[in-house]
Order: structure tokens, then C-alpha cells, then sequence
């Protein structure tokens, strides 16, 4: 067991460092007002190797692996991205990445993994629908067999990115849900561009995130080629999964870097406003415990996220660890960018000084990409051995 980050993990958060302090709080607020896409930092991002760093290396990738992923994130979530930065993370390191490298034929490989990892092109996924989310089996999506090809129907909501990407991995049911005997089978993933003839996209209006653009996808129509297929035709499902497990560990990583952003941001703040008299309020112990607390508990996150990232390199079951660590790093994330702005009084409210921001967008992760309750309801299932009880 050892806690200490290696040299080369060092080295990349000093890169990572580097670059999100490059753009800083201003260029992310200036990004949030104007619901704009951050491509400058994604691509300043990818071109200091920090996309591809647990991409294979034949395509442009380091061929590291999830800790050091996280290891970067948590420094660009730090230096003013907030918990978007898990986000932007999971559209082309994962979805785009992992499902490629993992699952796709050497000629998809090919042509998709060095632009994605390059930061040239943009991969969004689409998962739930309006009637499923987390109920996800229950898709409706359906691509209709016609010939070697197939005929995709279907809506989407909530996609990440769908705007702002040229590339897409849907997943869709290729046999109907009362043709399955299991739920898990008949689901199969397709990369298709997002401007195929039959995909239309409508942007949703949301509390936070502005910076990544969220979408309902309809498809009307969309044909799809057997060179489109992602993996298993119809046993999709299994291969999601490698895709999705590795989201929470990105995700955490991006909310633990937001609590040291806010903390930071609390207590510069607290160390130099004086209310009454000569004492800073951050002599106040109301002021302090709070603050105290969140560092507390994001410090038992980030362990049991790199926990969890290390076994995911060593190619060993994870899931719990990533759940329980996602599930407390979202909890004290809200709180604590809710007391830093508490802490800032009026200024907290105030755009200028950031909190408001990285309140709005954390709370986001208290029911995705999994819900709380769902990964409650894992643990009493997994660890605690409890039945299921929905
Ligand atoms: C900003 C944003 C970005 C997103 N990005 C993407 C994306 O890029 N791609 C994509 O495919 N999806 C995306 N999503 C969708 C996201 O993954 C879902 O919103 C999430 O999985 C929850 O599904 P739902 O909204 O349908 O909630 P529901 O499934 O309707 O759940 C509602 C509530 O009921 C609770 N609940 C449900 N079942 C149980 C149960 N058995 N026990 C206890 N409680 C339960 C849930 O925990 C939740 O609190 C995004 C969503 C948002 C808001």
C-alpha cells in the first residue's frame, strides 16, 4: 500500500496544473455566462497528453491508466474548471475512448482514436431516454434489421456535448424489449456523426454545467451501417458497462477537485473580510467547522477514488469502491461549495467570485451519472447483502 504518487504521476499533475491555471477562474466564468464550449482548454488539454493518458499508445495515447487520469482531472478541476471537468472527461477519454479502444474494429480504431485523443474531433454518447434512465434496460430506441444494415427510431434526452460533438455513440435496442426473455439482451452500441440525416438535436435549459451543452437527440429514420457497430451485436450491454464503471472514477475525481477549489476560495475570502472589529471571520469557529468538515470528508473520497482507480488498472473488480466514493464526494462537494458561498455572504451570490458557479454545476453529480440512491441501494445489495428492494 503505498500513498505517495509516483514521478511520472507527478509529472502529470504538474502538466495538468499548469494548463488549467493557463486559463483560471476568469476564462470559466467568462465560458459559463456565455453557455460556450470550452474548445480552447479541451484543446490545450489534449495537446499536454492528458486526454490520451490511459489511451493505447499505437494511437497517440500514453497507455497509463484511470489513476492517472484522475490525477489530472482533480488538478484542472482545481485551477477553476470545477466538477464540469469530470464531464468533459467522460466524452472522449470514455465514451469515445475506452468504448473505442476496447470494443472497436481495428479500421474504427484507426480513424477515430487519434483525432479524439488529438482533441480534432468530439464524441458524445446517448444513453437515456424520457421513460428510461435509470431504469435504463427499459430503452425504447429501436434500429430495425433491413438487410445488412439497420433503420434506427428513437429519442433521447440529457446528451452531453451532442452540439458541440461531430461524433456520437448511441445505444439502442436491436430486438424489442418484449422479444428479450433478459432485459440485458438485444442492446448493441453504433458510432454514428451527429449530423447523419435523421438526427436532430434540440438544446435543453438547465441550472448549471452551461459550459457543456445538453440535448434532446431524436432519430427519425437514421440508417446504420455494419461498420457502425460498436462491439457485440445485441450483447451491448456488458460492454456499456466496462464503459459507464469508469465515469464515477471521473467524476470524483472532478468533484474532489472542486471542494479544494472552493475550500481555497472560503478561506482567502474568511482570512481577510473583518465584520466585527479587528478579527477576520475565519477566526469564527461557525465559519471554520464547516469548512473543516468538507476538507474531512473529501480527503476519505479522494482515497477511496484513487482506491478504486488502482484497481481498475490492475484490471480487478472496482465497483464498490468507485460507488462509495462518488456517493460521498458528491455529498460533500454540495455541501461544501454551499458553505464556501455561506462563508462569502453577499459575495457569495456574486458571479465575480466564482462559488455560485461551482455550486450550480456540482449539483449535478448528486443523481448522475448514478443517482445516490441507486448506489445506495447497490451497497445494501453487494456489500451488505440485503434484498433487492425495487
Ligand atoms: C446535465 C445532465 C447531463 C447528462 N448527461 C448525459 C449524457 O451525456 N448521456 C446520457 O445518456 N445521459 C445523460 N444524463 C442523464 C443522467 O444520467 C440521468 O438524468 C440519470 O441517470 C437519472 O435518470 P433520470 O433523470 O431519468 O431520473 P429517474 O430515473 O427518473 O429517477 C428519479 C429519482 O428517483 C430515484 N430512483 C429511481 N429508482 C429508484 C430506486 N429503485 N430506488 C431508489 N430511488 C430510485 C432516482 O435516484 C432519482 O432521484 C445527463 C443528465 C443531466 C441532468
Amino acid at each position: 500500500m503505498d500513498f505517495n504518487l509516483t514521478d511520472e504521476q507527478q509529472m502529470i499533475a504538474a502538466t495538468a496544473r499548469k494548463v488549467g491555471e493557463r486559463f483560471g477562474l476568469e476564462y470559466w466564468r467568462d465560458h459559463d455566462k456565455r453557455k460556450a464550449f470550452p474548445h480552447e482548454f479541451w484543446k490545450a488539454t489534449c495537446e499536454a497528453g492528458i486526454c490520451g493518458v490511459a489511451l493505447p499508445e499505437e494511437y497517440g495515447g500514453s497507455g497509463l491508466g484511470m489513476t492517472e487520469m484522475a490525477v489530472a482531472i482533480e488538478e484542472l478541476a482545481k485551477a477553476g474548471g470545477g466538477s464540469t471537468i469530470g464531464q468533459l472527461f467522460m466524452l472522449n477519454p470514455i465514451f469515445g475512448g475506452v468504448a473505442i479502444a476496447n470494443f472497436g474494429t481495428p479500421e474504427m480504431k484507426q480513424k477515430y482514436l487519434p483525432p479524439l485523443i488529438g482533441g480534432d474531433l468530439i464524441c458524445c454518447m446517448a444513453l437515456t431516454e424520457p421513460d428510461a434512465g435509470t431504469n435504463t434496460l427499459e430503452m425504447s430506441s429501436f434500429a430495425r434489421a433491413d438487410g445488412s444494415s439497420w433503420v434506427l427510431n428513437g429519442r433521447k434526452h440529457w446528451i452531453t456535448g451532442a452540439l458541440s460533438s461531430q461524433i456520437m455513440l448511441v445505444v439502442c435496442r436491436t430486438k424489442k424489449l418484449d422479444a428479450v426473455t433478459k432485459k440485458t439482451d438485444g442492446i448493441s452500441l453504433f458510432l454514428i456523426n451527429t449530423d447523419r440525416q435523421g438526427v436532430a438535436l434540440g438544446r435543453i435549459d438547465k441550472l448549471g454545467t452551461n459550459t457543456m451543452d445538453s440535448s434532446t437527440v431524436f432519430f427519425d429514420d437514421v440508417r446504420l451501417e455494419p461498420e457502425d457497430l460498436v462491439g457485440t451485436l445485441d450483447r451491448g450491454w456488458a460492454q456499456l458497462l466496462e464503459v459507464l464503471n469508469t465515469e464515477r472514477i471521473v467524476t470524483t475525481a472532478g468533484l474532489c477537485g472542486t471542494v479544494d477549489l472552493a475550500l481555497k476560495l472560503a478561506v482567502d475570502f474568511a482570512n481577510e473580510r473583518r465584520v466585527f472589529g479587528k478579527t477576520p471571520i475565519s477566526a469564527y469557529q461557525s465559519i471554520q467547522f464547516p469548512l473543516a468538515q468538507a476538507y474531512a470528508e473529501i480527503g476519505c473520497a479522494r482515497l477511496m477514488n484513487f482506491k478504486a482507480a488502482a484497481l481498475c488498472d490492475a484490471g480487478e473488480p472496482y465497483g464498490s469502491e468507485s460507488n462509495l466514493a462518488k456517493l460521498v464526494a458528491s455529498q460533500a462537494c454540495d455541501k461544501a461549495t454551499l458553505q464556501a458561498m455561506q462563508t462569502l455572504g453577499g459575495m457569495g451570490y456574486a458571479c465575480e467570485y466564482h462559488l455560485e458557479r461551482l455550486w450550480r454545476d456540482q449539483r449535478l453529480f448528486r443523481f448522475a451519472p448514478v443517482s445516490e440512491e441507486m448506489i445506495l441501494n447497490f451497497i445494501a445489495q453487494h456489500n451488505l447483502k440485503m434484498p433487492r428492494s425495487y
